[in-house]
């Protein structure tokens, strides 16, 4: 364990279980966020709730190589300590969990969690496994941090209700809290994986967040055929020249299912790749 500032970093599982342990001893609760760390505002703005939320404020920081694909950028992502925790300083968090990867997956782990239906679809049909790995680490984290509040984003909408299902299937203590996307001032939804963007690819983005908007005004104007309203976003996504879409849908807002007729509490969500990196972003009708 080291200290910045006034952080801890805990590098060790056992060592932060026994925080964990001492600081619920002392009757306070503990309010956590996980991460893949290369912070931006929308971490930033889930520590912040967290803050509001619980006496304890842990954030992890790891990558985590079981919801990478072999073809993705596990090796690439941003790894930036010292830069990450110069942003968490200012916000004023208690610890921060960096363990290694050899912590969480010792040699001979084999044990892991799928939430069947909902990882299905969306992202799921596109990066196979990558569900199990997200519900796997988080319910270890749970396990290791014992937040009694955890605080996500609903820019990994289907995560989200992964988590939320997980932590009712299994009677897990913790209240699941999510939160709204931040963006950047033109739409473009803020992700670490903006970074891997040329200036080109930046101006393409916002093909994304547009063709959203376009369905949620349409929607709002009153049309409801979902085989009307994703017609009128995907001529959004080609005009910026969008060509790898994963997917544009609109699903149930908690299941996940398909329908014909979209209502509101929907999600609309788009999944796109442009060269250098795979984009996700959604909004709620
Ligand atoms: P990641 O580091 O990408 O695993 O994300 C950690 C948490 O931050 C997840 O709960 C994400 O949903 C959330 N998050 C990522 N980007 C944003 C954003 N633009 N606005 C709000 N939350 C976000």
């Amino acid at each position: 364990m080291t200290d910045s500032k006034s952080i801890k970093i805990v590098y060790k599982v056992k060592d932060m279980q026994a925080l964990s342990n001492n600081v619920k001893g002392e009757g306070k609760t503990i309010s956590f966020v996980p991460t893949m760390g290369a912070l931006h505002e929308g971490h930033l703005s889930l520590m912040r709730a967290a803050k509001q939320k619980g006496d304890f404020i842990v954030v992890s920081i790891f990558v985590n190589p079981t919801q990478f694909g072999p073809n993705e950028d596990f090796e690439k992502y941003t790894r930036d300590l010292e830069g990450d925790l110069k942003k968490i300083e200012l916000i004023g968090i208690d610890a921060v969990f960096f363990p290694d990867v050899n912590e969480i997956y010792p040699q001979g782990f084999e044990t892991y969690v799928e939430v069947e239906q909902l990882q299905k679809p969306l992202c799921g049909q596109h990066r196979p496994g990558h569900f199990k790995g997200v519900a796997t680490v988080v319910l270890k984290l749970f396990n290791i941090v014992k937040p009694d509040i955890a605080v996500f984003g609903e820019k990994d909408y289907q995560q989200l209700q992964i988590i939320k299902k997980m932590v009712s299937d299994l009677h897990l203590e913790v209240e699941i809290v999510g939160l709204p996307i931040i963006r950047e001032e033109d739409g473009l939804a803020l992700s670490s994986r903006n970074a891997y963007l040329s200036d080109e690819e930046r101006k393409r983005a916002l093909g994304l967040s547009k063709s959203l908007r376009e369905i949620k005004k349409s929607f709002d104007e009153g049309i409801n055929e979902i085989s009307e309203l994703v017609p009128l976003g995907r001529s959004i996504l080609d005009e910026a020249k969008i060509e790898e879409i994963d997917y544009l849908e609109i699903r149930d807002g908690q299941t996940l299912e398909q329908k014909k007729l979209a209502k509101k509490g929907d999600i609309v969500a788009v999944a796109a790749r442009l060269q250098n990196a795979r984009l996700i972003d959604n909004t709620k009708l």
